[in-house]
């Protein structure tokens, strides 16, 4: 698939992005929003016409009507219109309405009967195609994904990074599992792949850290849910913000040009930090762990820290360290103050009593 074409030139042109509502729910919102998307200087407008709700009985979306809206907002800014279909009739009725290019939901993606068929419809379209992440971190489902559409004849092709499903409480709607997407970049380096931090976080106040935390790992764009007033939004009110206050979001990022020959340097950059963001997700979940024990303890008046343990866990991390090569002193310090914050954290909660 090396022929799959970049949707633009990042070093040129910087981030691309794409902004609007979650759904088009009215004339007049799509036209205001489209209005303030064009006035932070953003190119492409998003929103959903046919939405995939977890639940029936929610807002399910206007439907083809909707698409009109779009195309006048398309007319009137000078905006790209992108909009999502997860079947050959969303997409007859898209291409129909000049839509520049659809998005197939992470749902679809997930299903490769459904793909297919979409595929199947899109020979000879001149569109593009972007694919956001299946529900599940599988990267082989996604890069399967992409490859029917590519095997229809489609080259503009982009992969969006939403987040994965998970049954965790995670301080994100969505599991980032980063070095999911940052495999896709390895095995697929010239498609352009862009960040949602409006699916991945769930909430409006992680848009701005995610939107940095994409660009830093090498992403070369975001697509971010907005909306006129967010608190009204028929669906994923709470991941929105107004266009105004996106952009003000947009202008507070970094991002950085990327020499032509540090390509490898970069590759191993961004393994590098989607292995610190696993670490720092793994400790997360110890100290989770950690205080659930903290409060067992506080029920049956344990001591906190009882040293026979530490010093099981201690030789046993110590040994396996040996047996793959890692220094047994660097495994004491780092056991030693994963224990301390441990300890800390127990502390805290035999507190609360
Ligand atoms: C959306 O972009 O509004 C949407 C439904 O996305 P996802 O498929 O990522 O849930
Ligand atoms: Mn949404």
């Amino acid at each position: 698939m090396k022929d799959i074409r970049p949707l633009f030139d990042y070093d040129t042109q910087g981030p691309l992005y794409i902004a609007g509502p979650c759904s088009a729910e009215s004339r007049e919102q799509v036209l205001t929003a489209a209005a303030g998307v064009a006035a932070a200087g953003i190119k492409t407008f998003r929103a959903g016409v046919w939405k995939p709700r977890t639940k029936p009985g929610l807002f399910e979306g206007i439907g083809a009507p909707a698409l009109e809206w779009l195309a006048e907002a398309k007319r009137t800014y000078g905006l790209n219109i992108i909009t999502e279909v997860a079947t050959p009739d969303h997409l007859e009725a898209a291409l129909k309405a000049g839509i520049d290019g659809v998005w197939i939901g992470a749902r679809t993606t997930t299903n490769p009967f459904a793909m297919q068929q979409i595929a199947d419809a899109l020979e000879g379209a001149e569109t593009t195609v972007l694919v956001k992440n299946p529900v599940i971190p599988d990267v082989n489902l996604w890069i399967g994904a992409i490859e029917r559409i590519y095997n229809s004849g489609v080259r503009s092709i982009a992969a969006v990074h939403r987040g994965f499903g998970t049954h965790q409480a995670t301080m994100h709607r969505n599991d980032p599992h980063w070095s999911v997407p940052i495999e896709l970049h390895r095995l697929l380096p010239q498609m352009t792949i862009l960040s949602d931090p409006s699916h991945i976080g769930g909430r409006r106040e992680l848009i701005a850290p995610l939107s940095q935390q994409a660009l830093d790992l090498g992403f070369e764009g975001l697509m971010v849910e907005c909306h006129p007033e967010p608190d009204t939004a028929l669906s994923d009110a709470s991941q929105q913000v107004t266009p105004e206050q996106l952009g003000e979001i947009l202008k507070s990022l970094a991002w950085r040009r990327t020499p032509v020959d540090a390509d490898s340097l970069r590759d191993y950059r961004l393994h590098i930090d989607s292995i610190d963001s696993r670490l720092i997700e793994l400790l997360a979940e110890r100290m989770e762990v950690a205080r659930g024990i903290g409060e067992l303890k506080r029920r049956h008046g344990m001591a906190i820290v009882q040293r026979e343990r530490f010093n099981k866990l201690l030789e046993s991390a110590e040994n396996r360290a040996t047996s793959i090569g890692l220094s047994t002193t660097f495994i004491h310090q780092i056991f030693s103050a994963i224990h301390e914050e441990s300890v800390r954290q127990q502390v805290d909660e035999v507190k609360k009593k």
